[in-house]
Order: C-alpha cells, then structure tokens, then sequence
C-alpha cells in the first residue's frame, strides 16, 4: 500500500485552490491508481464520464472538459498484496472528482462501493 499526498490525486484541482495551501493530508491509495497506462485502458473501455453521477465534463465544460476525470481503483486495499497486476477494465472505474472523494470518505469505518454510491446520488 502506498501512501501519497493528497495533491497527487488531485493535481488538477489543487493547482487553483489556495485554500489548500500548506495543508498535509494523506490517504492510502494503490499506485495503479496513478498507472497512465491502466488509467488511459480504463477510460478507452469505460468511457470519460462519471460511473457514479453520470457527470461527463467535456458535456458541462465543453472542450475544457474534454478528457478531464478520475479513475478510482474498486479492490479495497486490504485484499491487495505486491503480486497484484490491475485489470484495468475490471478494477478501475471512472469517477468525478466529487464522487471519488465520496469514495474514498467511510461512514462508520466503511467506505461505500460504486454501487452503492450511485444509489445514493440517484435517488
Ligand atoms: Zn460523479
Ligand atoms: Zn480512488
């Protein structure tokens, strides 16, 4: 398990927001969650938009969306060792940034799975 600041997660969003200057906030991710690679396979089979909400940035945000989202690994940590080699298909799924952060949030020390979260915004 790797841990990373939160601005590698985030770069994009972080560039502008000074009201996160200076913070130190990490969270434990899997690296492959940064893997271009495994990201851009992710996206080409899934598709650009949101898997939670449905958002598609290029849709609201016309060419500065274009190819704008973040790509959240599904297998929890836990079950993870060094062997693992991501499938990018089957455990990566794209997700606004407004949602991947829901995602990694937990209540009662769980977090909530994609499922269940696009239950929650689509009610
Ligand atoms: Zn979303
Ligand atoms: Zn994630």
């Amino acid at each position: 398990m790797d841990v990373i600041y939160f601005d590698n997660i985030f770069p994009e969003s972080l560039e502008t927001q000074s009201c996160f200057e200076g913070a130190k906030i990490t969270i434990s991710v899997n690296k492959y969650e940064r893997s271009s690679i495994a990201r851009n396979q992710c996206i080409d089979f899934h598709g650009c938009y949101c898997h939670a909400c449905n958002l598609d940035f290029k849709k609201v945000y016309g060419e500065l969306g274009n190819n704008f989202i973040h790509v959240h690994h599904l297998k929890p940590l836990h079950e993870i060792n060094r062997e693992y080699v991501v499938d990018p298909i089957i455990d990566l799924i794209p997700v606004c940034p407004n949602c991947h952060a829901m995602l990694h949030r937990k209540i009662n020390g769980l977090s909530l799975n994609i499922d269940q979260l696009k239950d929650l915004v689509n009610k």
